[in-house]
Formats: C-alpha cells, sequence, structure tokens
C-alpha cells in the first residue's frame, strides 16, 4: 500500500495535499496515512484527533503523520499521542526532504520518544515561497486549486492562521501562469486562485504585483483557460487591476467570496479588521454596478467576544444590505494564543443561537437568488455525473453530462438547494 492523505480544511490544504502525496511516494514511504489538518476552530482539531484514533483501530499496523496548521500550532499534543509516529511542520510538508526523513525514521524501525516524533520548523522564519508545479489533480475534477500565496501579515484577533501558516509570501507570477497552463493543458475546465490572505499577494516579491495584475497576466498568458476563479478576498485590499478585470472580462467568474466577519464597526475594531460596515456595503455596491448579476458570499462570525444582540443585529442585517447569497457563519471559537481568547466571552448557547440565525438569514439569501435564476441561460461546468455550477457557482443538477464540458443551459427551475435545466 502507498500513502493515503486525508485533508481538513481549506482550499490550500487541498492543494498542499497533491504535493504531500507526490513527495511522500517519491521519498518510498508505503503503509503510511498522512494527516493534513486544520486548526481554524477547535472542532477542527477534534476532528483530526478523532481521525487518528479510529484509523489506528481499523488499521493497526499503519505509519501516521500528522501535518497541516493543527499540527505547526500543537506539535506536542498531537506527538504525546501513541497513534501518532510522526509530527511535520507546514511548511516542512512541502518538502521532499521532511519525507524522507520520515521514511529514514520509519525505516529506523524503533518507537521514538515524544520530541523525536516532532519536526517542525519555525514558521515565522520562512520568506519565501517555492512554487510547486503540478501537472494534474489526482481528484481529476475539472475544477482545481492553485495556491498563490502563503501566510498573512495581518493579526485579527480571533484568527490562529498566521501561527500555523507565518507571514504572507507569494508565488512569482511567471511560476503561477505556468501552473494554470499546465493544469489547463491536462484538461482541467476551471482554475481557482487560493491563498490565506489572497489580496495581499505579491508584497514579497520583486514590484509587489498585485493580485488584479496577476489575474490580468493569467488570462493574457493562457488564453485556452476558460474559467478563472478567485477564493476568499478581503474587500478593502481589492486593488485597481483586479477592478477593472471584475468588471470586464468574462472569464473571470462573477463571484466573490469576501471576509467580512461582522457587520458591527465596534466588533470590527476589536477584530482589527481593516474595514468598516459602510466599507462592506459601498464594496458590494461597486462590483454589482460594473458587473450586474456577480454572486457574492461571506463569512461572518458569530458570537465573537462582547458582542451584544444590537451589534449581532447588524450582522444579520448586512447580509441583506450586500445582499448575501452564500454565506458561511462560523460560530466564535477561541483559539489558543489569539488576543480575542482573552476577552469577555459570549456563552456558549448564545452563540449557537445566533449562528443558528444567522444561517437562517444566509439561507434566505440563498433561496431570494436561486429563484431569480429561472428562465436564465448559464455556462454550467459539468462537475460530476450528477451536478455542475454556473458562472455564479450556483449548483445545477444534472444527469448524463461529461465530467468537465463547459455547456449553455437554461434554467427552468431549482429545487431549494440546486438550479434545474
Ligand atoms: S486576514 Fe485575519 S482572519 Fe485572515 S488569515 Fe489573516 S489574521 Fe486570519
Amino acid at each position: 500500500m502507498s500513502v493515503d492523505v486525508l485533508t481538513f480544511g481549506c482550499r490550500l490544504n487541498a492543494f498542499e495535499s497533491e504535493v504531500i502525496a507526490r513527495e511522500a511516494e517519491r521519498a518510498g514511504l508505503c503503509d503510511t496515512v498522512v494527516i493534513n489538518s486544520c486548526a481554524v476552530t477547535n472542532e477542527a482539531v477534534a476532528q483530526a484527533r478523532q481521525s487518528i484514533r479510529r484509523l489506528k483501530r481499523e488499521r493497526p499496523d499503519v505509519r501516521i503523520v500528522v501535518t497541516g496548521c493543527a499540527a505547526q500550532t500543537q506539535a506536542e499534543m498531537f506527538a504525546e499521542m501513541a497513534e501518532v509516529d510522526r509530527v511535520v511542520g507546514n511548511e516542512d510538508k512541502m518538502r521532499g526532504e521532511a519525507w524522507r526523513d520520515a521514511r529514514a525514521a520509519f525505516d529506523f524501525g524503533f518507537d521514538v520518544g515524544t520530541s523525536e516524533k516532532i519536526a517542525v520548523a519555525d514558521i515565522m522564519a520562512v520568506r519565501e515561497m517555492a512554487p510547486h508545479l503540478l501537472d494534474g489533480f489526482k481528484t481529476g475534477l475539472p475544477r482545481v486549486f492553485v495556491q498563490v500565496q502563503n501566510g498573512c501579515d495581518h493579526r485579527c484577533t480571533f484568527c490562529i492562521i498566521p501561527y500555523g501558516r507565518g507571514n504572507s509570501r507569494s508565488v512569482p507570477m511567471g511560476a503561477v501562469v505556468d501552473q494554470v497552463r499546465a493544469l489547463t493543458e491536462r484538461g482541467h475546465a476551471e482554475i481557482v486562485l487560493t491563498g490565506v490572505d489572497l489580496t495581499s499577494y505579491g508584497a514579497n516579491l520583486p514590484g509587489a504585483p498585485k493580485l488584479g495584475q496577476l489575474t490580468k497576466q493569467i488570462l493574457r498568458h493562457v488564453p485556452e483557460l476558460k474559467r478563472l476563479r478567485i477564493s476568499s478576498i478581503d474587500s478593502i485590499e481589492a486593488d485597481r487591476d483586479l477592478i477593472d478585470v471584475i468588471a470586464d472580462d468574462e472569464r473571470l467568474m462573477p463571484h466573490l467570496h469576501l471576509s467580512l466577519q461582522s457587520g458591527d464597526d465596534m466588533i470590527l475594531k476589536r477584530m482589527k479588521r481593516r474595514h468598516s460596515r459602510r466599507d462592506a456595503i459601498e464594496f458590494c455596491a461597486q462590483v454589482r454596478r460594473l458587473r450586474p448579476g456577480i454572486t457574492l458570499g461571506a463569512d461572518i462570525i458569530a458570537g465573537f467576544p462582547t458582542e451584544t444582540e444590537e451589534m449581532f443585529a447588524r450582522s444579520e442585517d448586512l447580509v441583506g444590505e450586500c445582499d448575501l447569497t452564500f454565506l458561511h457563519v462560523f460560530p466564535y471559537s477561541k483559539r489558543p494564543r489569539t488576543p480575542a481568547a482573552r476577552m469577555p466571552q459570549v456563552p456558549g448557547e448564545t452563540i449557537r443561537a445566533r449562528a443558528k440565525r444567522l444561517r437562517a438569514v444566509g439561507e434566505a439569501g440563498l433561496q431570494r437568488r436561486l429563484a431569480s435564476e429561472v428562465g436564465a441561460t448559464r455556462q454550467v461546468l459539468i462537475e460530476s455525473a450528477t451536478q455542475g455550477r454556473t458562472e455564479h457557482f450556483l449548483p445545477v443538477d444534472i444527469s448524463g453530462e461529461t465530467p468537465g464540458a463547459v455547456m449553455t443551459l437554461t434554467i427552468k427551475g431549482h429545487d431549494g438547494a440546486r438550479l434545474i435545466v
């Protein structure tokens, strides 16, 4: 048996798991499972631990390596688990050397002490980002992610990500264009640019190119690319070129996901966010004027410390003010070492109740959009034998079409979750 990689968390981890699988196999590892973990919530860390225990029960002879953001931020905790053979850092995981070292340690054959299991470098010392040119995704899915940026220089008070991924760094534009071309030539119809803080793209590169410039370069130098999508952005950091591409280029999909987090200015200040409620509303109105019909989604946290009922109500009505279609609701999760963990906490049942209310408001936004699509003609990317997605990222119920094809289809209705053609 070769190497299996279990991926938790975000699109970055999905991209990185492809690199891990390649490097671990090249190192000759076998009978090994790699847990590429997430640390964004306590729940995510608990899921990784549960998976490790279950895995060892089901396959007692398998070697278990834990990597990812939870391994980077809580290495000792994982190393103390008897089921775990090795803990590899979030940057280390991208290098063949880490997997050759793991192989050597496993070939050594003796059980080692907790500290010897840990191969985690100081993530804050990482300054550069080596391109990892993939010539395809094992998944073979029509839509694939390309990691163009990693880490973050901001320090939002609720967020543990910078401690798991380090400071912001970007892949040089030329390498990104080569990666996109390779994946397009391999038949992947849609590329999603991904990063931790995508709008800080290029800050550490010569000439400090911005995300908009990168997007323009990709669309200019890979004319055969059908669909380019951008994952989550910080709207206040959207540059002029990016706004131009959103307005003018049909190959950039009319769908943006925004990191809004709250609708209340005092809470945004206590989160150390860089935008105000008014900035968020104005950005949404601006991109709608420039690209009519664009779909917008957002991340919003429910129950951030000190959030009162009135403050929460401003997050609730921000959904309508920005006419959001896709709402990702995060019940506030106290993360170790973050400033928000030391603020007066909102009771757990209140956090859960607010998250439930916010999801309901989000659901109403999705229903409004699904209903407004009936009668429209859309470009649908066939993702699998049963599902496609429009350029606006709305799911479509299909059957018998070829995955990877982009079809022009007229929307006849919806079933409350997916469009019907
Ligand atoms: S911008 Fe804020 S929320 Fe996003 S990764 Fe950076 S610190 Fe975390």
